[in-house]
């Protein structure tokens, strides 16, 4: 039985040849790890943030506002330099001798470029992985971000990954910057999705904790989903994102819906330049919007959908000629709730997207029948 099974091996190839398997993010990162490609990657200035820019936000108390994006070149997170979610980019922006000192710098520099945050009520600082997490970020520099924007009465947004979301770090945080918005990418309310599709690193079991810490710790929980994880299908990342959207907006107090968006050198984008995967369609999430409508209108927890790179190739689209009118009634519902946004959208390519979610869903086939796909439609359907 050993025998012939290692003959299998051998003839096929396809078991490994008994050596250690590599990991899927092995492969990934392989080429990322080239000495071009880290040198041009880290060709940036460890002084100077990676973006800040400006954009219309809305208070806790549901007011509008003026929110300073600051994003920061940072060691970046433990998660993605052991292993990294299947979808994320951010590792472009990281590299591991940034310092405390230019980690001050970067802020000060983002202060300048935004002229002391002028006319700011909100500051969102992302560091490409936890902003408390002491090996990536400095304490020192968390400290002072912290009080700096409290003292100044700005309201503060910061990103963390589930587990590192300890009570005893949760209440320095709060000490510093009290009733702070701390932003978790949970992504997927599914244990298998967030393991096979996502490699998230955590499970749900350890976000529902996460979210008892934060309340605990006075708190605001913000969440983030991602619609349409790698290997997913368009029919199934409608159906299960709106019945996420429905199980995670009692418990937060904002959800964030995230269309994929294909950032580059990561597992997503590897099968979508093997036409194995297309971002979602602008379609999929006006049918989301509608469905969930009802269930969450009356609840207090805000939801916003914002497609980024919308209309485009590697972002959430349909058929060009309708995208720019759909990504603007979605962004408009973000801000008004009201259904009649999306009243008389209409374009030929919905017909398409239609069969392609009846086809999906009534004949599941891994990754999605979409006409994208470039295997025969026979190999398709008979895919394992
Ligand atoms: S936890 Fe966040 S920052 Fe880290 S690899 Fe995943 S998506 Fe990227
Ligand atoms: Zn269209």
């Amino acid at each position: 039985m050993g025998t012939d099974r290692r003959a299998m091996e051998g003839a096929s190839g396809l078991l490994g040849d008994g050596k250690k398997a590599v990991k899927i993010h092995h492969l990934v990162k392989a080429p990322e790890n080239s000495p071009q490609s880290i040198s041009r990657r880290e060709s940036w200035d460890a002084t100077k943030p990676a973006t800040v820019y400006k954009t219309p936000e809305m208070l806790q108390d549901g007011t509008s506002c003026t929110a300073a994006t600051v994003i920061l070149r940072t060691r970046g997170c433990v998660w993605w330099w052991k292993s990294g979610c299947t979808f994320c980019g951010y590792f472009n922006d990281v590299r591991d001798d940034v310092t405390a000192n230019d980690l001050f710098a970067q802020w000060e520099e983002s202060k300048r470029l935004t002229n002391d945050f002028e006319g700011c009520k909100m500051v969102k600082v992302y560091t490409s992985g936890t902003f408390f997490e002491d090996q990536e970020n400095p304490p020192e520099w968390q400290e002072m971000v912290l009080k700096e924007t409290y003292e100044r009465g700005l309201e503060l947004v910061v990103e963390a990954q589930a587990h590192l979301c300890n009570p005893e770090k949760l209440a320095w945080v709060a000490k510093r910057h009290p009733g702070c918005t701390v932003a978790i990418g949970l992504e997927a309310y599914d244990d298998t999705v967030l393991r096979f599709h996502c490699n998230k690193g955590f499970s749900t079991k350890t976000w529902r904790q996460s979210v008892d810490n934060l309340r605990e710790a006075g708190l605001r929980v913000k969440t983030y989903l991602l619609f349409k994880p790698p290997f997913m299908s368009e029919g199934d990342a409608l159906n299960l994102t709106s019945k996420w959207l429905g199980q995670v907006a009692p418990l937060s107090d904002e959800v964030s819906i995230n269309p994929m968006n294909i950032q580059k050198n990561t597992v997503v984008d590897r099968i979508f330049r093997n036409r194995e995967y297309r971002p979602p369609w602008l379609w999929s999430l006006v049918e989301m919007i509608e469905r969930t409508h009802d269930q969450i209108i009356d609840s207090d927890c805000r939801t916003i959908v914002h497609p980024t790179a919308g209309g485009r190739i590697r972002g959430a689209h349909n058929c060009k000629k309708c995208d720019a009118e759909v990504v603007a009634a979605i962004e408009r519902y973000s801000v008004s709730r009201d259904l009649r946004e999306f009243k008389g959208l209409d374009c030929e390519c919905k017909k398409v997207w239609k069969t392609e979610i009846e086809n999906d869903l009534s004949l599941p086939v891994p990754m999605g029948q979409g006409r994208d796909r470039r295997l025969s439609r026979v190999d398709i359907v008979r895919a394992p």
